[in-house]
């Protein structure tokens, strides 16, 4: 048995899980059967550490210096790299920082002021402490340049490697509308989709099942650091439903970040669509019920919104963590399109006349989830990306171990999960245009309930991982998980 490295009671930097960050933390111990090493985090946190997860105190000090030599011979020699920038904007909205590539250097300096990050394995550099200011700023200089194509990185994976991706979604949109109009200028009818729904429904199930195969089958000729961690367990059926490879590519077009956007939410609104005129053609309307219209535009602002804000995908669980197999696939091509658009379904054979007042109810309901939503969900993008933005210095924050910090204020204070509080109350505004009399057209927020407090839960496991002590203040501080006095 190897000989241990480091000794009880030393200083050492150890990684902190799941992340690439270091933190300065004492050898409390070490467990010859496990090889772990107990250690000590300055804020309390105690946890187990491989010993490859362990390095020296001056570790990373030597590193630096040597990395920063490089640094400097490389920009006198390579002009073009002012030239590539990591990522440009075109549609004037502010753009995204690459998360992990972080603030974590420039804030809360009682913990921050011991922090590396190491991207080892990265594709351009074996390790590169991410320290430099310089280039951080050259970065947010970027963000002036406005180009047609915003290309962004996406997180660091377990592997160390970091993809880039081509954020277009909105524009593939607006080209999606531009044919829809083409088509109906044509007079090309769009109730044929509500008259082979069934049809398209299962062609879009057998597609889903052709590309699980694909994938699964590729799966085998790639490196094992593209694997996902959850999609290896040697059972066929577990492994092709959950997805073996992370994140496939044929060249450079990706197959998983395209469709957990594209073909779903698009083909969702296209759906929608063909269902409002086949409403007006089985009711002989000239103009479509007001329930209708309610149940489109809502469910239309929702997919522009996620459109429009595409790189949020690029941090969730399903681009950094899961693999691609038969349960996205089948999520995003199917269940999502023909699923999400029961209720605009069912308007077209249950009519149900809405008055004026109860419209503008409905409307008030959505408008509350809406800024509920967007207000949370850009609250925690915009501190992720910057904590010292001005615009933010009134909320409140708890320090944590890794040198982000949680919000404590603000919607982040109200619920623990307010981005999915607002998503449901949008959620049951969109079933309420239909009335009380049947079941089908609710079944999506109580799919959509089950479904956000699962992954409620599997968050609240993560963040706990993640954060130690300073998640159980924040959860001290904030009681309840969505539904405030309920939940
Ligand atoms: P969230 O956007 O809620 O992200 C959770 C992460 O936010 C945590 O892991 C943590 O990550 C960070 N965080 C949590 N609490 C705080 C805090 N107090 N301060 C700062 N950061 C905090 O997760 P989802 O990806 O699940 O949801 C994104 C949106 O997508 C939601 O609006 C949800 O409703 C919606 N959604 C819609 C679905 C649909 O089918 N329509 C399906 C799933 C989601 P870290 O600290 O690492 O940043």
């Amino acid at each position: 048995m190897p000989a241990k490295m480091f000794s009880d009671g030393e200083m050492v930097m150890g990684r902190w899980p799941g992340s690439q960050l270091y933190y300065e933390v004492r050898v409390t111990g070490y467990n010859k059967s496990t090889q772990l090493y107990a250690v000590k985090y300055k804020d309390g946190t105690e946890l187990n550490l491989k010993e490859s997860d362990v390095k020296p105190l001056n570790y990373f000090k030597t590193k630096k210096r040597s990395i920063s030599r490089q640094r400097s011979r490389s920009r006198s020699r390579s002009p073009a790299r002012t030239q590539t920038p990591k990522r440009s904007t075109s549609r004037g909205r502010e753009a995204k920082k690459p998360v992990q590539k972080e603030e974590v250097q420039k804030k809360d300096p009682p913990t921050t002021k011991f922090i590396h990050q190491l991207q080892e394995n990265s594709t351009n550099s074996k390790t590169t402490p991410v320290t430099d200011f310089k280039e951080e700023k050259e970065e947010n200089n970027t963000k002036k340049t406005y180009r047609v194509v915003e290309i962004v990185d996406g997180v660091p994976l377990a592997n160390g490697k970091k993809l880039q991706y081509r954020i277009n979604a909105f524009y593939a949109f607006l080209l999606c509308g531009a044919a829809l109009a083409a088509a109906l200028y044509n007079e090309v009818n769009l109730s044929y989709i509500h008259n082979n729904l069934l049809q398209l429904a299962i062609s879009a199930m057998v597609f889903s099942l052709v590309l699980s195969i694909y994938l699964y089958l590729r799966s085998w000729h790639v490196p094992t650091d593209e694997l996902a961690a959850g999609g290896n367990s040697g059972s066929f059926v577990y492994d092709f439903f959950i997805g073996r490879e992370l994140n496939p590519r044929i060249k450079n077009f990706d197959l998983k970040y395209f469709c957990e956007l594209r073909p779903g939410l698009m083909g969702w609104v296209v759906i929608n669509l063909g269902l409002l005129f086949a409403e007006m053609e089985m009711q002989q309307r000239d103009v479509p019920s007001l329930a209708m219209i309610l149940v489109n535009s809502f469910q239309l602002l929702y997919v522009m919104d996620a459109l429009w804000n595409e790189e949020a995908i690029l941090t969730t669980m399903d681009i950094v963590h899961d693999g691609f197999g038969y349960m996205l696939a089948f999520g995003d091509l199917v269940w999502v399109p023909f699923v999400y658009s029961l209720q605009a379904f069912y308007l077209v054979n249950h009519p149900n006349e809405l008055t004026w007042p109860v419209a503008l109810t409905i409307i008030a309901l959505n408008t509350v989830g809406y800024i509920i939503f967007r207000g949370a969900n850009s609250q925690k993008n915009a501190f992720r990306r910057n904590p010292h933005d001005p615009k933010l210095a009134h909320l409140k924050t708890i320090p944590t171990a890794t040198g982000r910090s949680l919000i404590v204020s603000g919607w982040w204070g109200f619920v623990r999960h307010p981005n999915y509080l607002g998503d449901l109350i949008m959620a049951l505004a969109w079933s309420l245009p239909c009335g009380f009399n049947h079941i089908i057209p609710y079944f999506y927020i109580i799919y959509f309930t089950c479904l956000l407090v699962h992954r409620e839960a599997r968050d609240e496991h993560q963040c706990r991982k993640k954060y130690g002590v300073a998640w159980n203040k924040y959860c001290q501080q904030v009681r309840y998980r969505i539904f405030p006095y309920v939940y």
